[in-house]
């Protein structure tokens, strides 16, 4: 799938008001409400920069956790709008609803260069359900020459008013976030740097079907690694004691073996595996071969002669895209294989794009993050993206 969408430099914003979707969807401490670590806030400082800089007057929005259309006061963007105010060294002003009166009010007294942030959008029943009269609510703020910026990739993969829905009523663009996803994401999977390696890992073979699926026809090799690989295993009629095992996916694991002979794709999977006696970061461990763990055992690592062959197949790499960390890289004597494997990628020359929730959280805990050409901000988007499904969040943006 590859799109051409017109961006936030593509259209004129001087003077208008601008509807501006961010993920400021940011974890937060329990107890105190503090924001725990503020990227998503700075990731959207760019796009918001520009268009306040172009004389825009911008109406940002965002959704907070999981309020599900009620109004949950733990999950007000009030924190966001201070933090937001201190990065951006100007005035923030906080409506204390998102398309009620207050959001009215404050939208219709907006200058330009002013920057508004409505209050969490899921407070309203109206987001998620893509209610038409919520998504026209939300373009009247910007009112009659209203622009709509879509800078959320975190949320492309929803049909929600906010991310797709108001777009039938503003002209819509993206913002440099979601630009940089679909070039570098879109490019490498339209027209790849040849030869292009994916490393495909995590827990569960059935989350995963549909990007191996879709990758197998795009990719030159394709490296199997985590959970996933004892599906593989046990299919080939190899003992993989406790370790995760789909049983009922086993004839798909075979199927996926048979269409990348087909194809010509080099499809590798673990030669060995590091065992531990218990799924706890303090197991006894051992490497094993493939296909030979005791019961009792079970597989949380790619074992060294597989780190050894993963990591010379993506040396002369022209592209890689990884999703799925090798192993349990939360508990540290099981993180070998993800640290091998993102030591790697910061090596060759290839261009070196992370998907996925916690293969990102992987990379930037073991330190490769600036190493990498790009790390998805989108977990579930960019899933989708890679399985070449249609994302709505950008399909309704206007083509360039
Ligand atoms: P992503 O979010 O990047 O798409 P997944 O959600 O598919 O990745 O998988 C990440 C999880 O997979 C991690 O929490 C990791 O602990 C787990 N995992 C990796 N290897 C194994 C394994 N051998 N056994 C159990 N869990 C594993
Ligand atoms: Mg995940």
């Amino acid at each position: 799938m590859y799109y051409n969408k017109k961006t936030v430099t593509d259209i004129d914003v001087k003077g208008k008001k601008v509807l501006c979707r961010c993920d400021f969807n940011v974890p937060q401490d329990k107890q105190t409400g503090a924001i725990t670590d503020d990227k998503r806030i700075r990731a959207a400082l760019p796009t918001l920069q520009y268009l306040l800089s172009q004389g825009a007057a911008v109406i940002a929005c965002s959704h907070l956790g999981k309020p599900k259309g009620e109004v949950k006061p733990a999950l007000t963007l009030a924190p966001v709008a201070e933090r937001l105010q201190q990065l951006l060294g100007q005035d923030v002003i906080f409506a204390s609803d998102s398309v009620g009166p207050d959001a009215q009010a404050k939208a219709a007294a907006l200058q330009p260069g002013q920057i508004l942030l409505l209050e969490n959008l899921r407070f309203d029943k109206g987001e998620e359900k893509n209610d038409p009269a919520f998504a026209k609510a939300l373009a009247d703020l910007a009112g009659k020459d209203g622009v709509y910026v879509s800078d959320a990739f975190g949320t492309v993969h929803r049909a929600h008013a906010s991310t797709a829905g108001v777009a039938e009523y503003l002209p819509a663009v993206s913002g440099y976030l979601i630009q940089k996803e679909l070039e570098i994401i879109g490019g490498a999977l339209a027209a790849p740097k040849r030869p292009l390696v994916a490393i495909l890992g995590g827990s569960k073979v059935s989350s995963k079907i549909g990007v191996i699926n879709n990758l197998l026809e795009i990719a030159d090799t394709i490296i199997i690694g985590g959970g996933m690989a004892y599906t593989f295993s046990a299919a080939q009629g190899g003992k993989v004691g406790d370790s995760l095992l789909e049983a009922d996916w086993m004839d798909y694991a075979n199927d996926m073996v048979k269409k990348a002979e087909e194809k010509g794709v080099k499809l590798l999977l673990p030669v060995d595996t590091m065992i531990a006696d218990a799924f706890a970061p303090d197991a006894n461990a051992q490497v094993v071969a493939t296909g030979e763990i005791p019961d009792g055992w079970q597989g949380l690592d790619i074992g060294p002669k597989t780190i050894e062959l993963y990591t010379s197949a993506v040396a002369n790499a022209g592209t890689v895209i990884w999703n799925g960390p090798m192993g349990v890289f939360e508990f540290p004597a099981f993180a070998t294989g993800t640290k091998a494997v993102a030591e790697a990628l910061s090596k060759t020359d290839a261009i070196t794009i992370v998907g996925g929730g916690d293969s990102a959280a992987a990379v930037e805990q073991l330190g490769y993050a600036d190493k990498m050409t790009h790390i998805s901000t989108g977990g579930g988007a960019s899933l989708e993206f890679m399985e070449g499904k249609a994302l709505p969040g950008v399909v309704c943006l206007l083509d360039k």
